[in-house]
């Protein structure tokens, strides 16, 4: 069993896998920037980002010594910021500490900001060709039907899914191993409808054996929080105020419009915004005619953002983290996605 499986699996990857960039390259930095892009977000996202960025910070010196913002601007509208300040925390590490190489060994790895077991051994199989087995979505949602384990799909299966895999595993070609049962899950096992008549392992899969693949991994239940934030477009001549938000926490160091959540006693949107207004800049403002709306979603939230022009009324000085900023200059800011909406809605209306 153990040599059929990664024989028929990798058979099947030297085929069908996608053509990817990363796929091109056996440099660790450039594998390590695809694997921190890829968490969280499509293959079709990333793409939009990978060639960018390795223009950019071309090797980890190059990350290392580049500003945070800089490193942030490039990171924008991939979300979860915190995997860019890791991305940028690390670099500074495996130039000090590892004379820019990054380390091979999965355990050492482990200890560098944003590496959890999974970038860990991505990193380790396809860089070093390490042997170490991982699981993600994917991997999941596969293993869980080759065994047949029914439930949600959660961590609580992955320690056994890690000693099947291991026991599976091929002395060679972890890396392309560990990237065939991902690219399997991405595109044959599917969560809905999987392909099983193109599928390389149903002879090693229970739940194909017993008919029961599409009922594993089990629907998890998800509430949205919906959120309604109004947000104030302050203008000064032709300029626009913008804040940084804190260093630490949500968003952190990523620069948006004044504003913030409706609350329940809130009586209208405007006058939710001049109440949040006069909290944040500590000023008061005249909330004029409606801008636009822009939905986003981030985790189980999913947001509105109603933005409103405004202008200040009386004297008002800002503080060391907000700026006035032209419409133009507002690209070179890094923000969040529902703001960064904001601004390519102010650009087409000042062309
Ligand atoms: S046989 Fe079907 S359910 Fe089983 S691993 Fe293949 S695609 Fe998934």
């Amino acid at each position: 069993m153990p040599d059929t499986f990664a024989i028929q699996l990798l058979r099947w990857y030297r085929v069908h896998a996608r053509d990817l960039p990363w796929r091109h390259t056996r440099d660790p930095y450039s594998i390590w920037i695809s694997e921190a892009m890829l968490q969280q977000t499509t293959v079709k996202t990333v793409l939009g980002y990978y060639a960018p960025w390795l223009a950019a910070f071309p090797d980890v010196y190059a990350l290392a010594s580049a500003p945070i913002e800089k490193v942030l601007k490039a990171w924008q509208g991939l979300g979860y910021y915190n995997r860019a300040r890791n991305l940028h925390k690390a670099a500074g590490i495996v130039v000090a500490q590892f004379q820019g190489h990054v380390p091979q060994d999965p355990d050492i790895l482990r200890k560098l900001p944003g590496f959890g077991p999974y970038m860990s051994a991505s990193v380790a199989s396809i860089a070093f060709d390490r042997r170490v087995p991982l699981v993600d979505a994917n991997v999941r949602r596969v293993m869980m039907r080759i065994s047949n384990i029914h439930g949600p799909a959660s961590g609580t299966w992955d320690k056994d899914i890690l000693i099947f895999l291991d026991r599976v595993m091929p002395a060679h070609r972890a890396g392309d191993f560990n990237q065939a049962l991902m690219e399997l899950g991405a595109l044959v096992c599917t969560s809905q409808q999987p392909k099983c008549n193109m599928c390389p392992l149903t002879r090693h899969c229970r739940a194909f054996e017993k008919g029961q693949q599409e009922l594993i991994p089990e629907p998890k239940k998800v509430s949205l929080n919906e959120i309604t934030a109004v947000i104030g477009l302050v203008r000064d001549k032709k300029k626009y105020l913008i804040q940084q938000r804190p260093e630490k926490g949500l968003l952190a160091g990523m620069w948006e419009f004044p504003g913030g959540k409706v609350g329940a006693s809130d009586k209208s949107f405007k006058e939710a915004l001049k109440r949040e207004l006069m909290e944040e800049l500590g000023a008061v403002c005249r909330v004029n005619e409606e801008f636009c709306r822009v939905r986003h979603y981030y985790t189980t939230n999913k947001v509105q953002l109603i933005a409103f022009n405004a202008v200040l009324k009386g004297g008002f000085k800002p503080r060391a983290n907000q700026r006035w900023v032209s419409v133009g200059d507002l690209t070179a800011y890094p923000m969040p996605s529902g703001s960064a909406k904001i601004v390519v809605k102010l650009l087409e209306n000042n062309p």
